[in-house]
């Protein structure tokens, strides 16, 4: 019968042999998700048997992230923002280059403020579930392309008690822009950024596992930062602001995009690895 120490030492050497970064890691998240406790929980534990019932679910988590899936899609949920939110493979991974364009709006906004939010492509909902809970006096809109991830979005705003906040609802933005809301104050996005041409080059986990309508535009990568910019006139209000998560080395053109849509006071802020991340402006 096998431990939990022993487990998670055997179950680290296969996943490193299959190339899997930082593999002890990995495999303590796993059982420390099977076992339903922390890692450091673990480590109190580290004696304790594993009934066979475990070692076989324990197995197919290794198998699975031994082929690269995702741990998150394993687990089945990720802490954004510190919020647990649901994920499936229909939604992109909530990213903690994300958690920084909420702090953005958080850190420019009033708390207080009645704000009416739109959230472009709102995938697993971390954004408008996590500007809900921040904004107590706030109505988030969320609209996405994808039913599932739709449905994903409205669990997660239940998850939270934000449902009477929240609107998630299905909406393909290259084609419908119509609202039926007075202007926002705020609109936000992180939307599919990445370029037809560097697509190709992104890592196995997110090209075999992510939806790619999350990741790419299947273009230059600028499609959804002309779309956004171009409606804003109809959609946002004077003075609102306008919230883009990017690509690394896209911030100077997004910013000429939101100069040329009547955007000013344009800020650009950099992500933990120094890269302009987030770029936000006030419509004129
Ligand atoms: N809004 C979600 C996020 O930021 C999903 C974004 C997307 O699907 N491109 O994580």
């Amino acid at each position: 019968m096998l431990t939990v120490l022993e487990c998670i030492n055997k179950s680290a050497d296969y996943l490193a042999a299959k190339g899997v970064e930082c593999a002890r890691t990995n495999a303590e998240l796993l059982l420390g998700h099977l076992l339903k406790c922390n890692r450091l929980d673990l480590y109190l534990k580290f004696d304790q048997p594993l009934s066979e019932n475990e070692i076989e679910l324990y197995r197919e988590f290794l198998k699975r992230r031994g082929m690269f899936e995702p741990l998150q899609y394993i687990i089945g949920s990720v802490e954004f923002y510190g919020l647990k939110i649901k994920v499936t493979p229909s939604v992109l991974i909530p990213r903690p280059e994300t958690e920084l364009l909420v702090e953005t709006v958080i850190n420019s906004v009033d708390k207080e403020d009645e704000l009416n939010i739109l959230d472009i492509g709102c995938g697993s909902g971390n954004i408008s579930v996590a500007l809900a809970a921040n904004f107590p006096n706030s109505i988030v809109t969320g609209i996405d392309i994808s039913a599932d991830a739709i449905k994903i979005a409205k669990e997660n705003a239940g998850l939270h008690n934000l449902s009477s906040r929240i609107n998630f609802s299905l909406k393909d933005i290259l084609k419908d822009v119509s609202f039926d809301s007075k202007k926002f104050d705020i609109i936000i996005s992180n939307p599919p950024y990445v370029s037809e041409m560097d697509f190709e080059k992104v890592q196995p986990e997110i090209k075999n596992y992510e939806p790619d309508v999350a990741v790419t535009d299947h273009s230059d990568g600028f499609v959804f930062f002309r779309k956004i910019s171009g409606i804003s006139d109809k959609i946002l209000r004077q003075q609102g602001m306008l919230f883009f998560e990017v690509a690394v080395n896209q911030s100077d053109h997004v910013k000429k995009i939101l100069l040329n849509n009547g955007f000013e006071n344009i800020n650009i802020v950099n992500d933990y690895q120094n890269i302009e991340r987030i770029i936000y402006g006030i419509k004129n």
